[in-house]
């Protein structure tokens, strides 16, 4: 079976793309989430091949992807987590060291020129995921999307900006959100904060404090947006297997296993922030577990 590709959704009027920086092998199993074991990753084969996990006979390795979505609601052009960035020195992840992609132009390519975006929203301030909110102009880090309002949560803002640094970071509060808050293009808000009446905030911390979920609803469709709350479907199965970079292993867990109950068997799409393409999948029930249905 081929793995599929990502097909633009349509929730309503409203699209969702991907504009992607990588995709491809993920960390393994065991040291990205540290409860996992061998044979319960491979019980879950059957629904993850090949797509999200390759079969073992071609090497068997989780896949995954740094993407930023796309929604494009016909008023609004939003941005949901940056990926990596270019240029940007980071020593814990060499891969992600002063990485160098044509990330920019393919989102011009969509149809998103950098000055078309209205909105960057981040899920969390890992350095995962605020990349492309700065670029290097004149050996400045300058906001990338000229016209946008930078949606953080003021408590994962404030909790990095208290910390600073770490695995979780690797500079990236200094080169990639810093430099939006001083330019005066940052809105720092809380849990209830909503763009319109089909774009919203809501509170899930456990991976990082402050880490949010972001509902879409139009036309009696609907997405949830889970950032790093899942970071592979397989914890869709195993709601209790936090990654190694979640701040607050337990409350990750339960905000995890409150989700899937609830997404269960409804029509609500998941969109996890590195989940591979096809991506966009539907919770299912799977015996005593869960699965995501694509
Ligand atoms: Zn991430």
């Amino acid at each position: 079976m081929q793995a599929r590709q990502f097909k633009p959704l349509q929730i309503g009027s409203v699209s969702v793309d991907r504009c992607v920086e990588f995709e491809g092998d993920f960390f393994p199993p065991a040291r990205m989430f540290p409860l996992s074991t061998p044979e319960a990753v491979d019980a879950e084969r059957s629904w993850m091949e090949p797509h999200f996990i390759k079969p073992k006979s071609d090497g068997g390795r989780l896949q995954a992807g740094l993407f930023a979505y796309v929604i494009r609601t016909g008023k609004h052009v939003i941005l949901v987590d940056t990926c990596v960035g270019n240029d940007k020195p980071r020593q814990f992840t060499p891969a992600w060291n002063m990485k160098q992609t044509t990330w920019l132009s393919d989102l011009a390519a969509m149809g998103v020129p950098a000055e078309a975006v209205t909105h960057v929203l981040c899920t969390h301030l890992h350095v995962d995921h605020v990349g492309w909110n700065t670029r290097l102009e004149n050996g400045r880090w300058a906001p990338t999307f000229p016209n946008a309002r930078y949606i953080f949560h003021k408590t994962e803002y404030e909790y990095w900006e208290s910390t600073r640094d770490g695995v979780g970071s690797d500079g990236c509060f200094d080169d990639s959100v810093l430099p939006v808050v001083e330019a005066g293009k940052a809105d720092l808000v809380k849990s209830d904060y909503a763009i319109d009446d089909t774009m919203w905030l809501e509170p899930s911390p456990g991976h990082t404090p402050g880490h949010i979920f972001i509902n879409l609803k139009n036309g009696g469709q609907s997405a949830l947006f889970t950032g790093d709350s899942f970071h592979h479907p397989v914890q869709v199965a195993y709601p209790e297997w936090s990654s190694f970079a979640c701040t607050d292993k337990e409350q990750s867990a339960a905000t995890r296993q409150k989700t899937v109950e609830r997404l269960c068997d409804t029509d609500t799409y998941m969109l996890g922030a590195h989940f591979a393409a096809p991506t966009a999948g539907r919770v299912r029930r799977n015996g005593g577990r869960w699965k995501l249905e694509v």
